[in-house]
């Protein structure tokens, strides 16, 4: 807890409260819109604007920013609320017009992770400076690309960094637009307890209705701050206007969530439990999840048994996983009974689904 007070240092010293709401547009779209969202903003707990300026767009064609512009929007944004400014850099020319209009946070977007090229050139670009950065995870759930961007930084003297949670992209559509994997951040976190850690559900969401359970789910993961996309007309927002929401829900959004103290041993007890028993909560839907995806497999497996005239059981393919799956099991110190138990009831599915097939 000390450690995580101390590594939170640039937060506490731009007075920014905890947890950190950053809230605004996915883009700034003209002068008035960003102004009218600020001043709705300025009655939230949200003390950081956010807007996008330059939008790296999947494809071609669509909105893709007003370029410098907007950041002098912005900063009139800034004189007339007092919020602190938050924009997307994605290469060095970025960097410097976002420093000559006094943007006080930079965030690095999902796009330009996975990029050591680009992420090199904007820590080069930054170096000598006490500019905060925030680095947004990767597209591709990669730990590694994301532990390297937050070590190029650190290696270029860039000391004042956090990381956003925006999700992982699939080509099998979920129910969200990018997967949390919430695993990743809380490896990531393991890995750098000290760097505050940020969610950002709207591009998880991709929607507006599971905006506030994500949320709650990363306060309860003890993450340090929320960014969330706010537009006062959300339908018509010139991007992704199906995830964002009004200033008005995102205040009644922070009203509702349940933040956790960090006063008594006893506070201090129940977060820990709550934080435990949100990650068991968040693998045991992984299990359904990845339980529903194995039985699908077995469908096809069944329908390409039924059509080639073979008995569902197989015996010999069975014994070799049972074997492999208890010597993994023991690796993670699961009993050979355990094992036994699982897949017995796994394969007992398997069939229960490969004979429906074979009726159909
Ligand atoms: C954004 O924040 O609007 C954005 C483009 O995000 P990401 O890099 O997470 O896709
Ligand atoms: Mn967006």
């Amino acid at each position: 807890m000390e450690d995580k007070k101390e590594l939170r240092q640039w937060l506490d010293n731009m007075n920014l409260n905890h947890p950190l709401v950053i809230a605004g547009p996915c883009s700034a779209e003209t002068e008035d819109q960003v102004l009218k969202i600020a001043h709705q903003l300025k009655d939230t707990d949200a003390t950081v604007l956010r807007a996008g300026i330059w939008k790296p767009r999947t494809r071609p064609g669509n909105f893709e920013g007003v370029g410098a512009l907007g950041l002098k929007w912005m900063q009139r944004a800034k004189d007339e609320t007092g919020l602190l400014l938050t924009t997307e850099v994605a290469n060095a020319t970025h960097v410097d017009l976002a420093l000559k209009h006094d943007i006080d946070i930079l965030w690095v977007g999902a796009r330009t992770t996975v990029s050591p090229f680009i992420v090199q050139e904007i820590a080069e670009a930054l170096r000598g400076t006490d500019k905060p950065v925030l680095i947004k995870n990767p597209v591709n759930p990669d730990l590694s690309l994301w532990l390297g961007a937050v070590e190029r930084f650190y290696k270029a003297d860039i000391n004042n960094l956090g990381v956003i949670h925006r999700g992982f992209s699939t080509y099998e559509k979920t129910r969200y637009r990018n997967n949390p994997e919430w695993q990743i951040p809380i490896d990531l976190q393991n890995r750098f307890p000290n760097l505050p850690l940020i969610l950002d559900p709207s591009h998880i969401a991709g929607r507006r209705d599971i905006i506030f359970d994500l949320c709650q789910t990363a306060l309860d993961l003890n993450y340090d701050g929320l960014m969330v996309e706010t537009h006062f007309d959300p339908d018509n927002a010139w991007s992704d206007a199906a995830q964002q929401i009004k200033p008005e829900v995102l205040d009644k959004i922070t009203v509702e969530l349940k933040i956790r103290e960090e006063e008594s041993d006893e506070v201090e007890f129940r977060n820990k439990l709550a934080t435990a028993r949100t990650q068991i909560d968040v693998i045991d839907h992984q299990l359904i999840e990845i339980l529903g995806k194995r039985m699908r497999i077995s469908d096809a497996i069944g329908a390409l048994k039924r059509d080639n005239n073979v008995a569902i059981l197989q015996t010999k393919r069975w014994n070799e996983i049972l074997g492999k799956m208890i010597l993994q099991g023991e690796e993670q110190s699961l009993s050979e009974e355990f094992i036994l138990r699982v897949f017995k009831a796994i394969h007992q599915e398997s069939i229960n689904h490969q004979e429906e097939v074979y009726k159909s």
